[in-house]
């Protein structure tokens, strides 16, 4: 276990367990759509935050990641699945360079079940963030890790996966969620688009 590892296990650092209350919040929240403000070490306890996140993503196997905003909760942090065995936190991330080389891949995201998307993004990314003591660090990424980063950075943002998709793919998207069980509002997914 690295210093910068958050790893929760029933004997892990977890100081709280979630309230069972704890669930994500609907897609057409503003939570989703407001950029999430700075987190601060000295007001909130990252520990504590990172734990909830950390284990709403470890017992769900669908996810690779989760902003706070997502259980509607205003601070500046997502966590990334970067193994199966190892979930981080990253408060206050920055993207400090991309690069050129894209790929396109299918996405979906917690906060908007069944509705998977193919997403442009570039393939690399070189970010920095505090980890959950408050310690700036560098990282570089590549393949899924560094996808789950932009896909989550963008939800710090007041963004989602949406932004920039066509209204066409989001139609056919749609379509196919309905035939599996979730309807959802079409304005309500476009003014995901243009943010
Ligand atoms: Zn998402």
């Amino acid at each position: 276990m690295t210093e910068e590892t958050l790893i929760i296990t029933d004997k892990g650092i977890s100081l709280q367990r979630p309230s069972p209350k704890i669930e994500l919040v609907p897609y057409t929240s503003n939570f989703l759509k407001e950029k999430a403000p700075p987190f601060d070490f000295q007001k909130t306890d990252a520990i504590r935050i990172g734990n909830i996140l950390a284990e709403y993503v470890r017992h769900n196997d669908n996810s690779l990641g989760l902003s706070a905003c997502q259980l509607g909760i205003n601070e500046r942090v997502f966590v990334i699945k970067v193994s199966p065995e190892q979930i981080i936190a990253y408060f206050n991330p920055e993207i400090v360079s991309t690069s050129k080389e894209e790929s396109l891949v299918e996405e979906g995201c917690l906060s908007f079940p069944n509705l998977f998307l193919k997403v442009t993004r570039p393939k690399e990314v070189t970010v920095r963030y505090q980890d959950y003591t408050g310690k700036w660090r560098d990282a570089s990424y590549t393949g899924i890790t560094a996808r789950v980063f932009q896909h989550e950075f963008q939800h710090l943002e007041g963004k989602t996966f949406l932004n920039g998709c066509s209204r066409l793919k989001i139609e056919k998207a749609i379509k196919k969620a309905k035939i599996s069980g979730i309807t959802y509002n079409l304005k309500e997914v476009l003014a995901y688009v243009c943010r």
